[in-house]
């Protein structure tokens, strides 16, 4: 009565369309298309104490982790990155036989828990490792990796079941301006680990705003699970052709042996008054790229579940734990491949892709209309961000000089894991520097900041090295992740973001070497 309550009376001020969003899973879609699965789960939300009550809290969590790493003394150890805003310590679980020697064994990283409203994270990532050290049909993987697991990133919006941390801002679109304490305690342990390989597990929103415009009473999401990898062209080809058609195709498979429908992730967008889709990511603020730019295989896990409450909760964990297991086992046997890919950074000497922008394409996906409760084939528009016209390139500088003076900068790139090193001898050097020829000031905030957009026109001049800067060199590891922070036309850059702020015709402090003289 209440609900009916609350409808009738927001119904004037919010439009019909708008009231599809309080019930993300009507019943009779989750009777229908995704019935919960019946496995016993022994993680702390199955327990029967707590399975009527909620999700895993800390507490639990915390012990659950000790009582494993007590008995696993020689694989496993609980350590914390750091503490929450509230101050609970945050644990990073490391599962590695120290007997194997560390180059047999593929650095692993997987988190959970970025968006305390997605359960499903936290808890298949406890499962993963609880499997991994207690069921022999997947311990046999253990000595080819050395993982590093962070089950629940975002403690104290997990704790309220809230997406944000306690701040209100967004630990996945903070990745390049780093203005939350816990994004720099997950950036510095990620960055002193140097995964091979990670995955970042989340839930979506099985109804969008926008679905209520589809169909005669809209649609909803007939996925299981969606795969979020990265697009940008400043990853090297071989990284996303592996994680696309082996570790992702893969995935797949399993996930569909066990009747989940799976693909790509989309989002939605209005534009030009009609809904457009969009599917691939170029952006480094948030994990998938970010991750990717570092020569690591990539991928986030979307499991349909936000906003459903505990509705088929063992369906989602468990699509959440066949994606991790099956990435484990592709990279087991895959050994050798991953090796390679990941230490062979192949665009040392490539174009820069500054700004591309992606086709727009009819496109067929399935969809639940809501009104008749059944699958369809919808046709939509999408913007394909695998498929990208390029708008801008540049050319590859040999490396950046950054004024000591921009702290701000070299705290960022330190904790990206972008090297840095002083001026040994003060010789002369060919530089461009960037002069604004185009600013524009976002006037909508987006996470708490005013963003930057502008175009630079790069200026060439002959200077004297000095030691009041350091050089970023381009031969290095995260050279794709620097190149994606410093050039500022970037979707994602330091100018982007205003961690570097400016104005109209200024020049940037800090510049591209092109040729040490
Ligand atoms: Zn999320």
């Amino acid at each position: 009565m209440k609900k009916i309550l609350a409808i009738l009376i927001f119904l004037p001020f919010t439009g019909f369309s708008q009231i599809l969003p309080l019930n993300p899973q009507p019943k009779k879609i989750a009777d229908k298309f995704f019935p919960d699965f019946d496995v016993d789960i022994n993680t702390p939300a199955f327990n029967s104490d707590n399975y009527k009550r909620g999700f895993t809290n800390y507490e639990e969590m915390m012990t659950f982790l000790y009582e494993l790493e007590k008995s696993n003394k020689a694989l496993m150890n609980v350590s914390f990155i750091g503490e929450s805003q509230k101050e609970k310590k945050i644990p990073l679980v490391t599962i590695n036989n120290s007997k194997i020697n560390s180059n047999e064994k593929i650095k692993f990283w997987i988190q959970g828990g970025l968006h305390g409203d997605e359960p499903a994270s936290t808890e298949g990532v406890l499962l993963i490792i609880q499997k991994l050290l207690t069921d022999s049909k997947y311990s046999k993987y253990i000595n080819s990796f050395h993982f590093e697991i962070v089950p629940m990133a975002n403690i104290d919006g997990y704790e309220r079941n809230y997406r944000n941390v306690i701040n209100g801002l967004d630990l996945n679109r903070d990745q390049t301006k780093m203005r939350i304490p816990e994004t720099k305690y997950l950036k510095r342990a990620f960055t002193e680990f140097g995964a091979e390989i990670a995955i970042d597990f989340h839930e979506y929103r099985p109804i969008r705003r926008d679905f209520a415009k589809f169909s005669s009473f809209g649609i909803a999401s007939a996925y299981d699970v969606l795969f979020h990898y990265s697009s940008n062209l400043n990853v090297p080809i071989e990284n996303r052709l592996i994680t696309k058609n082996l570790f992702v195709s893969n995935a797949s498979k399993e996930l569909r042996s066990f009747g989940l429908e799976n693909r790509e992730y989309m989002t939605t967008r209005k534009y030009k008054g009609d809904i457009h889709f969009r599917q691939g990511t170029t952006t480094a603020i948030s994990s998938t790229s970010s991750f990717a730019l570092t020569n690591c295989i990539s991928t986030l896990v979307e499991i349909r579940g936000v906003g459903i409450k505990k509705t088929s909760f063992k369906r989602r964990v468990m699509s959440t734990f066949y994606v991790g297991m099956s990435f484990i086992k592709t990279a087991h046997e895959n050994f050798a491949k991953v090796k390679s890919v990941v230490k062979n950074i192949s665009n040392y000497n490539d174009d820069i892709i500054v700004k591309a922008k992606p086709k727009i394409k009819n496109m067929t996906i399935k969809a639940i209309d809501i009104a008749e409760n059944k699958k369809i084939d919808l046709d939509i528009i999408m913007q394909d961000l695998h498929d990208l016209d390029v708008e801008i390139t540049r050319k590859r500088p040999i490396g950046y000089l950054v004024p000591k003076n921009l702290v701000e900068v070299i705290e960022r790139l330190d904790l990206l894991g972008v090297e840095m090193s002083e001026v040994e001898n003060q010789r002369e050097v060919l530089v461009e520097k960037y002069l604004v020829t185009d600013y524009f000031k976002v006037p909508v905030k987006y996470e708490g900041i005013y963003k930057q957009e502008i175009l630079t026109e790069l200026v060439r001049e002959e200077i004297s090295l000095s030691e009041d800067y350091l050089i970023v060199k381009l031969n290095q590891k995260n050279s794709n992740l620097a190149v994606e922070v410093l050039e500022p036309e970037t979707v994602s850059s330091f100018v982007s973001f205003n961690v570097v702020n400016t104005e109209l015709f200024q020049m940037l402090p800090y510049l591209r070497i092109l040729e040490y003289k």
